[in-house]
C-alpha cells in the first residue's frame, strides 16, 4: 500500500505542479503584453517608434516567438510592426473570426509550435489596444514558447520518478526483509516446539528404558552370581554379554537423563566440603583395572587430604569418571596421569594422557553435543559423544571450568579448575 500512495502522490503532485507553472505563465504572457500595449499606446502613428519597441522586447525577453501590432484603419487591422518580417505583408480582414477584437479584452490560448523536430507548447496572446473611451485602435498578437519551462517541468518530473524509484525499492526491500524475519521468528518457534517435544521423548523414553533394565540387570547379576539356577559355561557367557550390554544401555539411559535434567534445568546440586585427593583416589582405584588390563599406568599423585572443595560428591565423582575414564579409553599405550597445581584461589586437577590425541580444531567442537572424533584409531571405541558436553555443564555449574591442550599422536591434558574454599 505505501509504495502504491508514493506512487499516486508523485503523480498527482506532477499535474499540480503543471498546473502551477501553466498558471504562473499564462499571467505573465498577459501582464507582458498589457505592460508592452500601455508603452505604444500613445505611439500608434510613429511605426518605427514601435517596431524599436518591438525590437527592445524581443531582445529582452527570449521566451516570446512572435509579436505583432495592428493598426486599425476603419474597416481592417494593417501590420504596424513585428519582429516576423512575413507578418508586415498580410493585413486581417476577417475581424469577426478574433474574440478579442469583438470582445474588447484579451485572450490567452495554448498552442503547439513544431522547433527543431519537437513539439513545443506555445500560449497565445491577442490583445485588443483600447482608448479612454474604449474605442478599438489596434491589436497586438503575441506568441511565446515555453520550450524552457516545460524542459525544466520534465526534468524535475524525471528526478521525481527516480526519486520514487529509489523508495519503493527501499521500501520494497524493508518488506522483503520484514517478511524472511517473521517466516524465521515462525520457523524459530517451530524448531523451539520441537525441541522441547524431543526433550520430552528423551526425557519420558528414558525414565521408561530405566525401570526394566535395572531389572534385567538385577536378575542377570542374580544368576551369575549362582542363585536361582546354574548354567554351564556357554550359559554363564551368554550372562555375561547381558550384563555388559546392559550396563551400557544403562549408562546411555543415564547420560539422555542428565542431558534433558541440564537442558529443562531440573539438575539439583548438593553443595558440601569434598577431600578432593580422596575423591579421585576413589575414581582412580576403580579405573585401575581396565587400565592395567589396557597394559597403562595410571598414577595418582595425590594432594593435601585435608584440602576440601565445595561440590556435589556425586557430580564431580561423574566428572572425574569421564574425564579419568576417557584418558584411558582413547589412550593405547603409555600413561595416565592426574596430578594438581594451585593458586591462591583455585585448585586446578590436571588429567594428562600418552594417547591418540585431537587436532586442534576437533578440540574446538569436543564439548558439543554428540561430538565424536571420526578417526582409523577411534571407529572400534563405542561411545555416544555425550560425556564431555554432560561433563563441562556440571563443571560450570559447579563454579569450575574446563580447558584442554592435544596433539594428535602425542596426547591430551584436561584442566579442571575449581574455586577453593
Ligand atoms: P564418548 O567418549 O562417549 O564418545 P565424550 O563426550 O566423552 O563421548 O567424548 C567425545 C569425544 O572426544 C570422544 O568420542 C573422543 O573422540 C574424544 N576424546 C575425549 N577424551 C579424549 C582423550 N583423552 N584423548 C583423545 N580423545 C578424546
Amino acid at each position: 500500500m505505501i509504495p502504491g500512495i508514493l506512487v499516486l502522490n508523485t503523480f498527482w503532485w506532477a499535474s499540480k505542479s503543471q498546473l502551477e507553472s501553466d498558471n504562473t505563465l499564462r499571467n505573465y504572457t498577459i501582464l507582458n503584453t498589457t505592460s508592452f500595449a500601455a508603452g505604444i499606446l500613445n505611439n500608434m502613428n510613429q511605426t518605427s517608434k514601435v517596431q524599436a519597441m518591438v525590437d527592445s522586447l524581443i531582445a529582452e525577453d527570449s521566451s516570446i516567438q512572435e509579436l505583432t501590432v495592428y493598426k486599425y484603419d476603419g474597416m481592417y487591422l494593417n501590420p504596424l510592426a513585428s519582429n516576423l518580417p512575413e507578418q508586415l505583408k498580410y493585413r486581417l480582414s476577417d475581424l469577426d473570426s478574433i474574440p478579442a477584437w469583438q470582445s474588447k479584452s484579451t485572450t490567452f490560448s495554448f498552442a503547439g509550435t513544431a522547433k527543431d523536430g519537437k513539439e513545443v507548447r506555445t500560449g497565445n496572446v491577442t490583445f485588443p489596444i483600447l482608448d479612454s473611451n474604449q474605442n478599438s485602435l489596434g491589436l497586438i498578437v503575441s506568441v511565446y514558447t515555453f520550450a524552457d519551462s516545460d524542459a525544466r517541468q520534465v526534468n524535475t518530473f524525471n528526478l521525481s520518478i527516480i526519486i520514487l524509484f529509489a523508495a519503493v525499492t527501499i521500501i520494497v526491500l524493508l518488506l522483503v526483509n520484514y517478511l524472511r524475519l517473521i517466516e524465521s521468528s515462525v520457523s524459530l518457534d517451530k524448531l523451539r516446539e520441537v525441541d522441547k517435544m524431543k526433550d520430552d521423548f528423551i526425557s519420558m523414553a528414558s525414565h521408561e528404558l530405566r525401570t526394566p533394565l535395572t531389572a534385567i540387570k538385577g536378575f542377570a547379576s542374580m544368576l551369575l552370581e549362582g542363585r536361582g539356577a546354574s548354567f554351564d559355561e556357554s550359559g554363564r557367557h551368554y550372562l555375561e554379554v547381558i550384563m555388559g550390554s546392559t550396563t551400557g544401555l544403562e549408562g546411555l539411559v543415564n547420560e539422555m537423563l542428565d542431558v534433558s535434567r541440564i537442558e529443562q534445568g531440573r539438575l539439583e546440586f548438593r553443595f558440601e566440603p569434598i577431600p578432593v585427593s580422596h575423591a579421585v583416589q576413589q575414581v582412580v582405584d576403580q579405573l585401575q583395572f581396565p587400565a592395567n588390563e589396557k597394559g597403562l599406568s595410571l598414577v595418582h599423585q595425590p594432594l593435601d587430604p585435608d584440602l576440601n572443595l565445595n561440590l556435589d560428591a556425586s557430580r564431580f565423582r561423574q566428572i572425574l569418571f569421564n574425564i579419568i575414564g576417557n584418558a584411558v579409553k582413547y589412550t593405547e599405550a603409555g600413561s595416565v596421569t592426574v596430578s594438581y597445581t594451585q593458586t591462591a584461589k583455585l585448585l586446578t586437577i590436571q588429567v594428562q594422557d600418552t594417547g591418540i590425541g585431537m587436532s586442534e580444531e576437533d578440540a574446538k567442537k569436543l564439548f558439543s553435543k554428540f561430538y565424536r572424533i571420526k578417526t582409523e584409531k577411534t571407529k572400534e571405541i563405542t561411545g555416544t559423544g555425550l560425556g564431555l558436553w554432560i561433563t563441562k555443564q556440571l563443571i560450570e555449574k559447579m563454579h569450575g571450568h574446563i580447558q584442554l591442550t592435544s596433539k594428535v599422536g602425542e596426547g591430551s591434558v584436561f584442566l579442571i579448575s575449581f574455586p577453593k574454599v
